[in-house]
């Protein structure tokens, strides 16, 4: 018998069908529905060959009363799907209780058993790839010939049909997984370089979480570093606002101990994903706040051979995530980790410099310290070297030096200068009289009024026990006179305070000018001014005497 031409065009008309979908679901579906039609049959199913379980048969779709898929493995040598597979040719059994090839198992579990059956091989090119079966299951109908053969001739163009499908939906995963990989190689490239265009730690952890969400898209992110021992701190956080919490969550510490998941992190150094967190049993909630989480991933941050963090992806979407996320947010982290160990070592360098700059400015301030220490003991030095300690004026040997240049300078340039020799009356009565310690009194009292009454420009020094000098540069002998019968006068009216009651005292002064034809050596005026002072004391002290 031949298949009439109405099932003939049905057939074409169902090719035509399958054909113009790309969706496999809807072309199984398609198949099954056609085998019932073109053998009213009550069922049909496609069971294609399951290329991970060897020798087995499993259902990929069924029309049945109602659509019910199954997944009862058929093994291929137990079956009478299996013969036609075996030997790629139809079956036809109509008693199929009584047939040894007869599986049981799936009638038994769905509650209806098979009475005729019909299986024809579905086969593209040299490639067995399954079975079409149509079976009636409640009344006992037969398939004959013509039913093997429209049954035969639906197979082919529904094996065209499947691989076809297959094909397409191979190039899509390829395609779609080549885009997506090219996207992820894009996405982590500029992540990494965003992230490594700062070597300030802060920037770097929030560039990180900025590029974060270009690798996997996410609700919330955050990098957490562990601080001793099982202490992680939440270092910072990205988009918990919208949650109801601190935006950048940086208050958060935790225990890892007490997280399995960050412990796991830690010990395998492998990322986590938790793709439905009401199904994880190690999930625990870092904050009571956090419940809306349905799905997360984690990747440990290692620098060295040191896990250092941990950076947490959240998502209140259930199954967001799965592996594929969990290996490109490790891919991720490693970028992440150099960043973070760039920025480390930066910061540690910057620290050690500034504690260096620090230790030397302290070392500066000390050596300034020390150098202003040194440069005032040097001058206490010079000035007690050039002074008189009691009188304060310079010493003898200091005033020679000052007065020597003095007295080179008026010598060469024609200058005027003139010279005093003052020496206190009767000093020895005064000691004997009030001690000693008077007689110190008495000369600082008269050292201080030399000192206020003569010029900025004139040199003190004193020369002996109570004598003193004074060589005042640009004074001709007449106006040295004046001046010495000033302080004469000025001096005799200094009164000291003793205990036996105030006391005055008097000096005699001698004067003497430069003489530029005769004095050759500073002695040599004041050896005049000395002799002029003499004179004074022999007229009756107490006066001012010229040379
Ligand atoms: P004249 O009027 O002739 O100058 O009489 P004089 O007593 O002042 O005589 P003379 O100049 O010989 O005596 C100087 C005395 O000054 C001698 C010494 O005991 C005393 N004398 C010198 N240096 C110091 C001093 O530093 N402190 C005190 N208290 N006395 C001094
Ligand atoms: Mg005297
Ligand atoms: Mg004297």
């Amino acid at each position: 018998m031949t298949i009439e031409i109405r099932r003939m065009e049905r057939i074409l008309a169902i090719s035509q069908e399958l054909i113009s979908t790309s969706s496999l679901e809807t072309i199984l579906h398609n198949i099954v529905q056609a085998a019932t039609e073109l053998t009213d049959c009550e069922s049909a199913a496609i069971l294609l060959l399951d290329e991970n379980t060897p020798n087995t048969l499993r259902f990929a779709a069924v029309a049945l009363y109602e659509d019910r898929l199954f997944d009862i493995p058929v093994p291929i040598d137990a079956s009478i799907a299996g013969a036609a597979f075996i030997h790629d040719q139809p079956i036809i059994v109509n008693d199929a209780q009584n047939d040894p090839r007869y599986y049981a198992r799936v009638g038994d579990l769905i509650g209806y058993h098979a009475r005729s059956l019909l299986a024809v091989p579905l086969k593209f090119q040299d490639r067995k790839i399954g079975v079409l079966e149509a079976e009636n299951k409640r009344n006992a109908q037969p398939f004959d010939e013509t039913d093997a053969q429209v049954l035969t001739a639906l197979a082919v163009q529904a094996t065209i049909a499947i691989e076809n499908a297959r094909q397409v939906t191979r190039y899509k995963q390829l395609a779609q997984s080549e885009q997506a990989e090219r996207q992820m190689a894009e996405a982590l490239h500029q992540a990494s370089s965003a992230f490594s265009s700062t070597l300030d730690y802060d920037q770097v952890i929030d560039r990180i979480l900025e590029q974060v969400g270009q690798v996997i898209p996410h609700d919330t992110s955050n990098v957490m570093i562990i601080e001793e021992g099982n202490l992680v701190r939440v270092f910072r956080g990205r988009g918990y606002a919208r949650f109801g919490t601190l935006e950048t969550l940086t208050e958060t510490t935790l225990d890892i101990a007490r997280v399995p998941i960050f412990q796991k992190m830690r010990v395998t150094r492998q990322p986590v994903v938790v793709p439905d967190v009401t199904q994880e049993a190690d999930w625990v909630y870092s904050r009571p706040e956090h419940q809306w989480i349905r799905s997360y991933v984690g990747a440990p941050i290692i620098i060295g051979d040191q896990v250092i963090g941990f950076l947490n992806v959240n998502s209140a979407t259930v199954n967001a995530y799965g592996q594929i996320d969990a290996t490109r947010l490790q891919t991720f982290a490693y970028h992440a980790a150099v960043a973070i160990a760039n920025a480390r070592l930066y910061q540690q360098a910057q620290k050690e410099i500034t504690e260096r700059i620090q230790a030397q400015a302290a070392l500066q301030q000390e050596r300034d310290h020390l150098e202003e220490i040194v440069q005032e003991r040097t001058a206490e030095l010079h000035q007690l070297a050039i002074t008189d300690p009691l009188t304060v004026t310079f010493n003898r040997r200091h005033f020679a030096i000052l007065g020597e240049q003095m007295f080179q300078h008026a010598r060469r340039y024609q200058h005027p200068l003139a010279a005093l020799m003052l020496d206190i009356d009767h000093f020895k009565k005064i000691n004997d009289r009030y001690g000693h310690a008077v007689g110190d009194l008495v000369l600082k009292k008269l050292a201080e009024y030399l000192h206020n009454n003569l010029r900025a420009a004139d040199v003190l020094g004193r020369y002996g026990g109570e004598e003193f000098v004074v060589l005042m540069p640009e004074t001709d002998l007449k106006t040295a006179r004046q001046i010495a019968e000033r302080l004469c006068h000025g001096i005799r009216a200094l009164t000291t305070d003793t205990l036996r009651g105030p006391l005055r005292f008097t000096v005699s002064i001698g004067v003497a000018a430069l003489n530029p034809t005769h004095d050759a050596t500073l002695d040599e005026l004041i050896q005049r001014a000395d002799r002029a002072m003499y004179a004074a004391k022999q007229r009756g002290r107490n006066r001012v005497c010229a040379y």
